[in-house]
């Protein structure tokens, strides 16, 4: 690596979303952590998402810095302070967000002009971005939060319309190294925009993914063969910022969450945690499913619910659903915030019931708990694929139908039957589990062996900023 080499001015733009963001300040801090001189562009609410981080770095002698733009608040119409789309709960605030996000281009042309940066790069979000960098000159790599087996799957999915024209699935995707299968097709919107996602890849240098060369085995060869464009896999971001050291749960700890008190008290591998994310909200007819299907499988559960405001009333679970379950010790029913990358590393965690969000996906890879599926909504059900087909660390119980956004109601439900039997595969002694817990425990020391020193996404973020002193920016 070229340390003695001059450090590069290196601007990196986040997304407004939780999933996007903290993988791209996490990347921030590691190239930073290089001896690159990092710059994250944001706006002022978001910026206090990670200013506590920012500062540890800073004080560790990192050159990392916050360059706050105005959010364009008064223009889309939204209240001051509402930039993330954590603090949206339905399509119309959601789409002001993303308007903001078109809105800001003027203010980061101006920025990029006045103080030129060797290298830009932002969230694969601001498709706008190809052309700013191609008028400014100025060498543009995207960050994209998915996984590069999600883009094959699109870019597969682009060029074979022939294999989508009945109208029921299950599909066969052609020409990707597994035979894969889509249950049901993507949405027309969903299609639009990941056309306009892989659009923007032009003209890059290359992609940089929060993942691991070996979750990707196969398609980065495809990825690359087929846009001879590069693919840097820096990740488990998560894992790599935390230099590695397995998370402690201290017994004493006054602050230790109710959850992870309530976890101390059962078997190991005996839970099934169910998180359906940040951002989706299902029905309360999809719920009411989700608590009968969970109950007939006669295994203990962890359930976290985000519930948006004005939905707070109960008839979504069967009358006295949580009296009873606390007091046969069945499950634990959470409305709030949980520390999931804690949970899923808990050893009485035996299963999680996921809507396959890409950092959830990535988060049970890394503690090695084995996925029963059930996407909610945009790249989440092919992320289903690569764990259930693609590695076979998880049980498929899918989605009726395929949602653009996380606010869409689905108008059919996942029944509860479909749920109980995905469960009970997983977590019956004498169901399927074995084998794919297995497998779930080999990914996670592969996700391990990945971040250590010497390892492939170590060598890859060195490999990295190799690329941009060299290549990118020539001495
Ligand atoms: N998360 C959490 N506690 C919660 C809900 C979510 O810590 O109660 C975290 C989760 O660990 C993950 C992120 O929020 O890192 C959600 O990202 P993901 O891509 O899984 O799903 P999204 O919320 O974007 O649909």
């Amino acid at each position: 690596m070229g340390i003695e080499s001059k450090p590069l001015k290196i601007y990196m733009l986040p997304f407004f979303a939780q999933g996007h963001l903290i993988p791209l300040v996490n990347l921030a801090r590691l190239v930073a952590s290089k001896n690159q001189q990092v710059t994250i562009i944001t706006t002022p609410s978001n910026a206090q998402l990670f200013d506590k981080i920012i500062e540890e770095e800073k004080a560790a002698g990192h050159h990392i810095r916050v360059h706050i733009i105005n959010f364009p608040a008064t223009q889309v119409g939204l209240p001051i302070g509402v930039e993330n789309l954590f603090a949206a709960s339905d399509n119309q605030t959601a789409g002001k967000i993303f308007m903001a996000a078109h809105l800001i281009k003027p203010e980061i042309e101006n920025f990029l002009k006045q103080n030129p940066p060797h290298v830009f790069i932002p969230d694969i979000m601001f498709t706008w971005s190809e052309s700013t960098a191609k008028d400014l000159q100025i060498p543009r790599l995207v960050f994209n939060p998915i996984s590069i087996f999600d883009v094959c799957m699109i870019q597969a999915i682009q060029s074979h319309p022939e294999a989508f024209v009945l109208d029921s699935g299950p599909y066969q995707i052609p020409g990707l190294p597994h035979p894969l299968t889509l249950p049901i097709k993507p949405s027309p919107g969903f299609a639009r925009l990941t056309e306009s996602l892989i659009k923007a890849e032009n003209g890059s240098h290359g992609v940089i993914v929060n993942s691991f060369n070996e979750l990707d085995e196969g398609y980065t060869e495809y990825y690359e063969n087929l846009t001879g464009r590069k693919v840097w896999h820096v990740g488990p971001t998560s894992l790599m910022v935390e230099n590695t050291k397995e998370k402690v749960i201290s017994i004493n700890d006054e602050k230790k969450h109710e959850s992870l008190t309530w976890l101390d008290a059962q078997e190991p591998n005996s839970v099934v945690y169910i998180s359906f994310g940040s951002l989706c909200s299902l029905s309360n007819e999809q719920l009411m499913e989700l608590a009968i299907g969970i109950v007939a499988s006669n295994h203990k559960f962890l359930w976290v619910v985000h519930r948006k405001e004005g939905e707070d009333d109960d008839n979504w679970l069967p009358t006295g659903f949580e009296q009873k379950m606390k007091e046969k010790k069945r499950g634990m029913l959470i409305k709030g915030w949980v520390p999931q990358a804690l949970i899923l590393d808990h050893p009485s965690i035996g299963g999680f019931l996921t809507h396959c969000g890409w950092n959830a996906t990535v988060e049970a890879i890394s503690s090695g708990v084995p996925m029963i599926t059930m996407p909610g909504f945009g790249d989440q059900y092919y992320n289903e694929k690569l764990v259930t087909e693609v590695h076979r660390i998880g049980v498929e119980v899918g989605a009726a139908e395929w949602s653009l956004s996380p606010y869409d109601a689905k108008k059919t439900v996942v029944s509860a039957e479909k749920i109980e039997k995905g469960v009970k595969s997983l977590m019956d002694s004498d169901g399927e589990g074995g084998e794919i817990r297995k497998r779930a425990k080999e990914m996670k020391a592969k996700a391990w062996k990945a971040v250590q020193e010497g390892g492939s996404s170590q060598n890859c973020l060195t490999k990295l900023v190799d690329y941009l002193q060299s290549v990118v920016v020539p001495n």
